[in-house]
């Protein structure tokens, strides 16, 4: 009967919490999902479409899952919380358009950090075809979580991820605002980034403390040649290890010596009396590349 309404809704959220005991979990980022508008508008931003695979991170008691499934997705999802499986077994619609639930939804009870995608995900996906993953992150992974998908082996054509609306302003930000740094370009360097909506608190059960906001992330056709990709973010932290000084006081740490410096920042023709938030990605790339040639 309870199955009409959806599982993202004050009512149901609650009669679930109260049937199983549900303690939302502060310490893996439980924060459930109980605004049908915000879990679809989740939906509509990913363009899940009937036949998509969906790779979900954290169903928790599966709001955003079940209309992910309704939206014609096949679900494979990553949770941790063992508490979670009966509940998911049990409110999760039995048939999804005339199949059994196990034949769209498959729940992998792992450390999404410690996905090994093609062998978690065979025998459910058909891997030489792409995915895409959508998630109400648990926040307090939400770095790790994107910068592991960013450097699997999943095919994947976009990311749709609600975090900290925050995190979410870092990734899109562009130079000359405060919230552009390491984290906007290592991303943008490879991923286009679109903030879709933003989700107040009231949206959720409990409430969590800071606002939200759903990024897609799509993978660029052509991402920067950056070289070194570990050497290039060290080097962009560096140059941000100290955001009100100059780019030629942070480059200290990479350059100790005085005329390297000045020569390398000549040679590039930047300014050495800017802040590293004004430079441009592209700044960024000639700097490391640079540095990696005078380290050679
Ligand atoms: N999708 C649900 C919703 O929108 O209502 C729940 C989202 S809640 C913000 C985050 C979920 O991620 C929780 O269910 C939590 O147990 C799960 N989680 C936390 N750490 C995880 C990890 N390392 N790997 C996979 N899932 C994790």
């Amino acid at each position: 009967m309870t199955n009409r309404i959806p599982i993202a809704s004050p009512v149901r959220t609650a009669a679930i919490v109260n049937r199983y005991f549900v303690h939302a979990k502060k310490n893996l980022g439980q924060n459930f999902l109980v605004d049908l508008d915000a879990v679809q508008g989740i939906v509509r931003a990913a363009g899940i479409e009937p036949g998509d695979q969906v790779v979900e991170v954290g169903p928790g008691i599966g709001s955003l899952t079940e209309q992910l499934l309704l939206a014609g997705g096949k679900v494979a999802a990553y949770e941790v919380d063992q508490s979670l499986p009966e509940i998911l077994a049990n409110e999760l619609p039995e048939k999804v358009d005339g199949q059994d639930l196990d034949q769209r939804f498959k729940l992998i009870m792992k450390d999404v950090l410690k996905a090994d995608f093609a062998t978690d995900l065979a025998g459910f996906f058909d891997l030489s075809k792409p995915v895409k993953v959508v998630a109400n992150l648990p926040y307090y992974i939400t770095t790790p979580i994107i910068f592991n998908l960013l450097e699997s082996s999943l095919n994947f054509t976009s990311l749709t991820l609600m975090m900290q609306k925050e995190v979410a302003e870092r990734l899109a930000a562009q130079p000359g605002s405060k919230a552009y740094g390491p984290l906007s370009i290592a991303v943008q360097t490879q991923m286009s980034v679109d903030l879709a909506l933003e989700v107040g608190h009231a949206s959720f059960m409990p409430q969590p403390k800071v606002d939200s906001a759903v990024v897609v992330l799509t993978p660029l056709e052509k991402p920067a040649d950056v070289g070194d990709r570990k050497q290039f973010n060290r080097v962009v932290k560096l140059c941000f290890a100290q955001r009100r000084k100059t780019l030629a006081n942070n480059l200290k740490t990479l350059l100790p010596d005085k005329e390297d410096r000045e020569k390398l920042l000549a040679d590039l023709d930047l300014d050495p009396r800017q802040r590293p938030e004004q430079l441009a990605i592209s700044d960024f790339i000639r700097i490391s590349l640079a540095i990696a040639e005078i380290n050679k």
